[in-house]
């Protein structure tokens, strides 16, 4: 019996991404020639050293900050967790004079739930609205920071639906009442030049895994003198701020990565075959409807809900196409992404969303029959449903 295998689309790279060759080939060679520990005073340790260095100064050159502002992670998770919780545990042991936390209602868990848990240490937290959009609600963001707000988190695009911030404005309204302001910026680097001296930003993190780069590796920048306390406790690594290893190979294939997509930074026709997806899914799926803005949106990223289809069920239909109900990050849980929500949708709605992101790589050819696959696969969930086909 022949079975026909069709090729995977791949549409989720808000989720991961596909390592670039050069990266795999830096990071290869890295592995057998820096394997030292540059912590190691002896020469395989230096050596080992002077590489991180490079790599540090090589991501800071492209995000306009100093090598020595940035920490190394293990990926945007534990940027976001030390950012949060580093800050407000600074500040206890400072001064214990700040405790507000505002956080908006679409940050990632890895946001929300550290400051959830640093309620349970005295944190006030709140959260500041989106509209339908997606777009942070700049009144409410002014109207709920005082002078006891210590930290904001508003992250700089949104996985779910791609939104993007005005960053300038927020980090802006932050310090007027000498608050910090850190943006997670994991969806946004890569993809979209990152200008730090014009966001004015405090904390800045990301993750290389979303720009071809390697999975386990992060950063989290913080700007010069801003007290925060060490999350990793051990041997005093990067400066005291994470202790730890640091793992040089990946370090130089985070900026492989990096330099690759400055290098590679046209986006205009990942646009084109987003809006193409968009048309064609109107055209041929009927009903559906845009749930990511036109404007102010991450070039490849595209909501969209399938009115009357559940989007797992649309999944399991259209199973070579590889995109993402609501989030990644969250589907694993069978509750509604609070993104959606926080936007407006309810449950029923946001259950019928499925997000795409597509990249560099992603070709015409694939768009079409993305589309075709799907308007297929909705059709016959709509009439299995014994609804309209
Ligand atoms: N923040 C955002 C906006 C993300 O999209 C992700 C990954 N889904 C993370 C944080 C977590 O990143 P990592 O996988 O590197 O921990």
């Amino acid at each position: 019996m022949n079975t026909l295998v069709l090729p995977l689309i791949y549409l989720d790279n808000n989720a991961t991404t596909q390592p670039r060759r050069v990266v795999i080939e830096a990071q290869a060679e890295a592995e057998s020639r820096y394997w030292g520990n540059s912590a190691s005073p002896h020469p395989l340790g230096q050596e080992a050293k002077r590489a991180l260095q490079f790599a540090k100064l090589s991501i800071a050159s492209h995000l306009g900050c100093k090598g020595s502002e940035l920490v190394l992670t293990s990926g945007a998770t534990e940027s976001n967790n030390l950012a949060l919780a580093g800050v407000f545990e600074a500040e206890q042991y400072r001064r214990k004079a700040r405790k507000h936390v505002l956080v908006s209602a679409i940050e990632h868990p890895s946001v929300l739930e550290v400051a959830e848990a640093l309620e349970a240490q005295g944190a006030i937290v709140e959260q500041i609205q989106v509209d339908t959009n997606g777009r942070i609600n700049l009144d409410d963001l002014h109207s709920k920071l005082t002078q006891h707000t210590l930290l904001v988190s508003v992250m700089a695009a949104n996985n779910e639906v791609g939104t993007i911030q005005p960053m300038t404005e927020v980090a802006e309204a932050c310090h007027q009442v000498g608050a910090f302001c850190h943006t997670d910026a994991t969806q946004w680097l890569g993809r979209i030049p990152l200008n730090l001296a014009e966001w004015n930003v405090d904390l800045l993190s990301a993750s290389a895994h979303k720009l071809h780069g390697p999975k386990g590796i992060g950063l989290l920048f913080i700007r010069e003198g801003l007290p925060i306390a060490e999350q990793q406790h051990g041997g005093g690594h990067q400066g005291g701020k994470r202790s730890g290893t640091v793992d040089v190979p990946r370090a130089l294939g985070f900026a492989t990565a990096l330099h690759a997509a400055a290098e590679n930074s046209d986006w205009g026709p990942v646009r084109a075959l987003r809006e193409r997806l968009f048309e064609g899914l109107v055209q041929s799926a009927a009903l559906v409807q845009r749930i990511s803005p036109i404007d102010n949106c991450l070039p490849n990223t595209l909501t969209v809900r399938f009115i009357g289809v559940d989007s797992q069920a649309l999944m399991a239909s259209a199973r070579t196409i590889c995109c993402s109900p609501g989030s990644a990050c969250s589907h694993a849980s069978p509750k509604p992404s609070h993104v959606l929500m926080a936007m407006g949708l309810d449950r029923d709605e946001a259950a019928e969303c499925l997000r795409f992101s597509l990249s560099q790589a992603t070709t015409t050819a694939e768009i079409d029959q993305a589309i075709k696959t799907l308007s297929e696969a909705a059709r016959y969930v709509r009439s299995a449903l014994g609804g309209f086909a």
